[in-house]
């Protein structure tokens, strides 16, 4: 009898692809030496893409091969030819998992809904071809740009109880103790109510059939309004095939008695809802103390009569183990068989971009300037550094979205370090475009603009030479992958 091996939390490392670089290429043709620009663009890395497969209930797979890394998007070529885009690599995993950042603990994704996706590692962007980059001020681009790194992440995956089963009943009643009687799981065990505060799942295996079996740990009266623990739990059982009542015979509370009992558990059921439909089995439990036994004899007519079908165990010794089991094994296959499998909803989820509110931010730092935002990293991402006409590109790409202006507005001085990025930044000497800054550097009513006349060529030279590269500088730093 192999029993399954359940594994419910892996840690994965995920590789998206990188995107290809955009490609420099001029037309030519015989007597046409001037060809327009044909660069193709570098098509986009794949991506590493989460995906609820409902046949699935374990994250065993990723034990085995905690890598996973998307391809790389290709360059772009001449003659118009964009690069080939990287494949996605698309990682099934069974509902109930629940998606976090492992170095920051932060949750990503709760999966659920067959077909739900989320993007775990984004794939680089492919750079633009010079054709692409062509404008009526820039016939022929002597520059393309590269494509961006692909996102690289470390996740927890963590499987939530998605049981065939669910074991409800008071604290205490051997919900726990019967899950580690039928099963692998080692649940904590405790005479006093709440021990168990996540749920329980196990693999239990009868026959030809293995199916999982949770408990819903602290349900008791009021729990639908809140004030039980297991109310958060109940989710976790709301797909189970069958629910089994676990009732403790040998309690001598007063007001306490297994008919009673589970009336009060019927009413949390009924106050969740969505569970009407599912079978019930009840499980008369500890009858291995002979007071409890009389309890259970006692109790079984009443129950009977409400066409229950009734299972007097022990826990402790076993007794009553084998039958429940197997009527509970015929429950889930009934259930398996007759239930087609939830309907492909496409739930995407996607992380939010870093900064979705403004496009970037500044802040002092030291000496430095960081200017932190997904689009001026991007963009510093796609400069090709040893191309001047590149990096003018770049220059004005930051201008258009104000950075420059930000960083006067702030008091920046011409000369400072301006970092663009986290711990991979480049860093840059600020030397504002003057004519941009008029407005704030001069006093009221002058405008710089009117008394300067600097060629437009002498400025763009000037501005060329201010946004260096200082790559020397960046590679000095730890590689840090979310730069
Ligand atoms: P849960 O709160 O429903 O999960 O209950 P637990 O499984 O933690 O059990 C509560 C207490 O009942 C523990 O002290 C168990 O040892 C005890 N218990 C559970 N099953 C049996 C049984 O069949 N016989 C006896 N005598 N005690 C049991
Ligand atoms: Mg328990």
């Amino acid at each position: 009898m192999a029993i399954p091996t359940f594994v419910d939390q892996v840690t994965l490392h995920v590789y998206g692809g990188n995107g290809g670089h955009g490609c420099v290429s001029i037309h030519r043709e015989k007597f046409k030496p001037l060809g327009g620009p044909d660069g193709g663009n570098g098509g986009d890395g794949g991506s590493v893409i989460l995906r609820v497969d409902h046949r699935l209930t374990t994250l065993v797979d990723y034990h085995r091969q905690a890598h996973r890394r998307a391809t790389n998007g290709e360059p772009g070529r001449g003659n118009h030819a964009n690069g080939a885009r990287g494949e996605d690599v698309i990682l099934p995993v069974p509902p109930g998992t629940v998606v976090s950042d492992a170095d920051t603990g932060e949750l990503i994704a709760d999966l659920t809904g067959d077909g739900a996706e989320i993007v775990v590692a984004q794939g680089g962007r492919g750079g633009l071809g010079n054709a692409a980059l062509a404008s009526p001020n820039r016939k022929a681009p002597g520059f393309a740009l590269l494509g961006e790194k692909g996102q690289t992440r470390t996740i927890n995956l963590e499987l939530k109880v998605v049981a065939d089963i669910g074991l409800v009943g008071f604290p205490s009643a051997g919900k726990s103790s019967l899950v580690a009687a039928i099963s692998r799981a080692r649940p904590k065990i405790a005479d006093y109510p709440f021990t168990t505060l996540v749920p329980n799942l196990g693999v239990v295996v009868a026959g030809d059939t293995s199916f999982t079996v949770a408990d819903v740990p602290g349900l008791i009266e009021g729990a639908s309004e809140g004030r039980g623990l297991g109310f958060d739990f109940l989710r976790h059982i709301e797909r189970c095939a069958a629910i089994v009542h676990v009732i403790d015979c040998a309690t001598y509370l007063p007001g306490r008695d297994p008919v009673t009992d589970l009336d009060v558990i019927e009413a949390e059921l009924k106050a969740h809802g969505g569970l009407e439909d599912r079978p019930r089995l009840v499980a008369l439990n500890k009858i291995d103390i002979p007071d409890a036994r009389q309890v259970a004899e006692m109790a079984s007519g009443d129950l009977h009569d409400r066409g229950l079908q009734i299972f007097p165990i022990s826990t402790r010794s076993g007794e009553g183990l084998r039958e429940l089991i197997f009527a509970m094994a015929q429950l889930v296959k009934a259930r398996r068989d007759s239930v087609p499998p939830p309907p492909p909803t496409r739930i995407i989820i996607r992380p939010k971009p870093l900064d979705s509110q403004a496009e970037f931010s500044v802040e002092r730092e030291g000496e430095l300037w960081r200017v932190r935002g997904d689009k001026p990293e991007r963009w510093v991402q796609q400069t090709d550094f040893a191309n001047a006409e590149a990096v003018g590109y770049l220059a004005d790409r930051l201008n258009r979205i104000g950075i420059e202006d930000r960083l006067l507005e702030l008091g920046a001085q011409p000369g400072d370090g301006v970092a663009i990025g986290g711990a991979n930044a480049v860093i840059f000497d600020f030397a504002p475009q003057m004519e941009i800054g008029a407005e704030i550097l001069s006093r009221r009513g002058e405008d710089q603009r009117l008394s300067e006349a600097r060629p437009a060529a002498r400025r763009r030279r000037e501005r060329d030479r201010a946004y260096h590269s200082a790559d020397e500088a960046a590679e000095d730093q730890p590689a840090d992958d979310d730069a």
